[in-house]
């Protein structure tokens, strides 16, 4: 794949019934993954919530101002990294509110973050939260790790992400929907912060 618009366009005619259906409960609102190419590190959320799918741009809204302070914790830039979702369509219910991806809408769009993530070449890719996890994990024998155990750390990962390094956070708006979690992932932010700034050469 020469690029990521020729990918985004291919992910936006790709019909199948399942990508169909999303973007016609989306009407149509694409939000791409944005950043430099290649980014040494990659965010990869869930999927747009309102305020992304009214702007384009992932992470724009209320977990997006989280994802923000995390990286000033951080003390990471968040213009050098690249900030995408697993689904790139607002998944909505009935009612049109949000709601989680299916693991149908995860799976089509598999090839697509695979494909992403061979162009942005991440050395590391922070994972946001469980659906982030669920989907890295995807095309792997055995289920993915719980994000309550395994966040704040780098996890190990065999198959197709392998070249890169995982790291977990909670996703932006389980802080919003939990307080106790608050501090947990300000510190998780910390050591990711850390865990960076020691692996600048590995
Ligand atoms: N939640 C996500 O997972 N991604 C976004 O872009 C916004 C909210």
């Amino acid at each position: 794949m020469a690029s990521l618009s020729t990918l985004y366009g291919r992910l936006q005619d790709d019909e199948h019934p399942a990508m169909d259906r999303l973007r016609r409960d989306a009407q149509g609102q694409f939000v791409p993954g944005v950043g430099p190419v290649p980014a040494r590190v990659m965010f990869l959320g869930e999927a747009p919530g309102a305020a992304e799918t009214r702007n384009g741009r992932p992470f724009c809204g209320p977990a997006g101002k989280v994802l923000n302070e995390w990286c000033q914790i951080a003390d990471i830039s968040r213009a050098d990294c690249f900030v995408t979702n697993s689904v790139k369509y607002q998944p909505v219910n009935s009612r049109g509110d949000n709601r989680k991806p299916w693991k149908s809408e995860l799976e089509v769009h598999t090839k697509y973050l695979a494909a992403e993530t061979v162009l942005v070449r991440p050395q590391w890719i922070v994972a946001l939260g469980s659906t982030a996890l669920t989907m890295l994990w995807l095309d792997l024998l055995g289920d993915a790790p719980k994000i309550s155990d395994v966040h704040g750390r780098e996890i190990p990962i065999t198959g197709r992400y392998r070249a890169a390094r995982i790291f977990a956070l909670y996703h932006p708006a389980a802080v919003l929907h939990n307080e106790d979690l608050v501090d947990v992932a300000r510190a998780d932010a910390q050591r990711l912060g850390d865990t960076l700034r020691s692996t600048v050469d590995a």
